[in-house]
């Protein structure tokens, strides 16, 4: 069967409606063949396929597909009757009750657990069909709340066929192989040598100064060899983002089992948290309990993605044609995410040191900008840290990151990720994404509303570059013995510091 839309319902009349009831079998036959078919394909669109006149109420039942959906079906009957009812019989329509309404989805596997759905009462698995009954009024209709609906179902659906989480993935371009230097797992060895200490919070590090020193000189080399010849200017994005944000960057469809909240006090005034420093200062415990009374609602989160909060600064502006490419970077602050179960190194972490690189302009400007990017990245990562790595193309992280996978459907965006083999994983190992660079479409500059002084559709690109995972894959390769390391990178380098002895 096709999907079906069936709904019932009726107009509310200002008075019997009874002496109309031949105007309105008329008009009602006359849209079963103009407006409730205006925009579908032949032999789609709505039918109302039931109807009478009680008293002040006109009851319809429409049914629909895909096409004219039946609820927007209702709403375009809506106007033209109350012009029919209002001129010749003085009748007003006072508004549209809901009595029920069904959407029937095919499919065959209907695994889809326990689901709850806002205005879903019912969910019926049968015979191919998930039948979902709805409880709506006008204003979820006007509001489009039950194609919202049926969007999330359909998602849900396409996630059984494709198992899940299977990301798109392609090999782009592949280096040639590098014989490891080394073969241990770099973290541990870290450990053993104290440039790296646990930190008190999950998945979290304190870098010593061995470490801190390998960040900045990548940060050092990102942008002598690449952010300052292509000519990106420094900004500090900020780090504690509201839900205003992830709702324009698509975030707040799907990022929830990854985030870390924020609630904020319900109050400044020290009296009201009197009894929680009382309980404390006490016990020497604290009250996490009495804590969570005291705060309020989550307002957002930390950091997750980099660049979604700078658009706030250009958001609802015009921008000279002249600025084009715009081009910024941060590395201001941290990134954190819940990660799944697990120790792990420092190449996955809830808490990590990232440069986000952005870059706005016409199509053109964008898709030529990511290849001067690419070009640059090759050098680095060929001529100065002597990596093997690879480009993969993948599902574009602000679609993974709403929950969704596959490619975009537009031509020129996508994420490529950067890999490379970690050899104490062994030869068939995984290999570790340590960075991306992505083209965005046009998703930020209409998400966040950013308009060009000549009218060009604006696209946008980022990347992201992780240094704990630039730490991960250069010290996997070659060690922490700086003797092992290509000359052009400790040229940058320098002296490998002392650290810091215990007894
Ligand atoms: P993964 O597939 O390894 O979970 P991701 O695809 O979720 O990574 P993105 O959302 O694409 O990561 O973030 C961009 C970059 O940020 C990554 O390429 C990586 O360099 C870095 N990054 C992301 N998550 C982490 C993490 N948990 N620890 C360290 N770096 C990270
Ligand atoms: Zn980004
Ligand atoms: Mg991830
Ligand atoms: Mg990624
Ligand atoms: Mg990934």
């Amino acid at each position: 069967m096709e999907l079906k839309f069936n709904i019932k319902g009726s107009f509310k009349t200002s008075d019997d409606a009874s002496p109309a009831t031949e105007a309105i079998d008329e008009f009602i036959n006359e849209a079963n063949e103009t407006i409730l078919k205006k925009g579908a394909p032949e032999g789609e669109g709505a039918n109302v396929v039931d109807w009478n006149v009680d008293g002040s109420k006109i009851n319809i039942t429409i049914e629909s597909g895909r096409y004219v959906r039946a609820h927007d079906a209702l709403l375009r009957m809506r106007k033209p009757l109350a012009k029919k009812l209002g001129k010749d019989y003085r009748i007003g329509i006072r508004g549209i009750e809901i009595d029920s309404f069904n959407i029937s989805i095919p499919s065959e596997n209907q695994d889809l657990g326990e689901l709850k759905i806002p205005y879903v009462t019912d969910i019926d698995y049968n015979d191919s069909v998930i039948k979902l009954s709805l409880d709506v009024g006008e204003s979820e209709l006007q509001n489009r709340v039950p194609d919202r609906i049926l969007t999330l179902m359909e998602d849900k659906i396409a996630a059984l066929r494709y198992g899940g989480k299977a990301e798109h993935w392609e090999v782009l371009w592949q280096s040639g192989k590098k014989e490891p230097k080394f073969f241990d797992d770099p973290t541990k060895e870290m450990m053993n040598r104290g440039w790296i200490k646990r930190g008190a919070s999950r998945g979290q590090w304190i870098h010593g100064p061995q470490l801190a020193k390998l960040f900045r000189t990548f940060e050092k080399i990102v942008i002598e060899e690449m952010l300052e010849p292509l000519g990106y200017k420094e900004m500090m994005f900020p780090k504690l983002i509201p839900w205003d944000v992830w709702k324009k960057s698509g975030h707040a469809k799907g990022v929830y089992p990854e985030i870390y909240y924020v609630c904020p006090p319900k109050s400044r005034d020290p009296e009201y948290w009197e009894e929680v420093t009382d309980y404390y200062n006490v016990t020497h415990e604290v009250p996490t309990e009495k804590i969570k009374e005291k705060i309020g609602e989550p307002i957002g989160g930390l950091c997750y993605a980099q660049c979604p909060p700078f658009w706030i600064y250009l958001q609802g502006e015009t921008i000279p044609t002249n600025e084009f490419p715009l081009k910024v970077f941060d590395h201001s602050g941290t990134s954190h995410r819940y990660e799944s179960g697990g120790i792990h190194g420092i190449e996955r972490v809830d808490e990590f040191h990232r440069i986000e690189i952005v870059w706005l302009g016409t199509h053109d400007q964008v898709v030529s900008e990511s290849k001067a990017l690419q070009d640059k990245y090759r050098h680095i990562f060929d001529d100065i840290l002597d990596l093997e790595w690879r480009k993969a193309g993948v599902t574009p992280w602000f679609m993974a990151q709403e929950g969704l996978t596959g490619t975009s459907e537009q031509t020129d965006v996508g994420t490529i990720d950067y890999e490379a083999p970690l050899p104490y994983r062994g030869d068939d190992g995984e290999w570790l994404e340590f960075q991306n660079v992505s083209i965005n479409g046009n998703k930020y500059p209409k998400g966040f509303n950013v308009k060009s002084q000549s009218g060009d559709e604006l696209w946008s690109g980022c990347s992201g570059v992780g240094l704990e995972r630039w730490a991960s894959v250069f010290l996997a390769q070659k060690g922490l013995d700086p003797e092992n390391w290509p000359d052009e990178f400790v040229k940058r380098f320098g002296e490998l510091p002392e650290g810091i002895h215990f007894l």
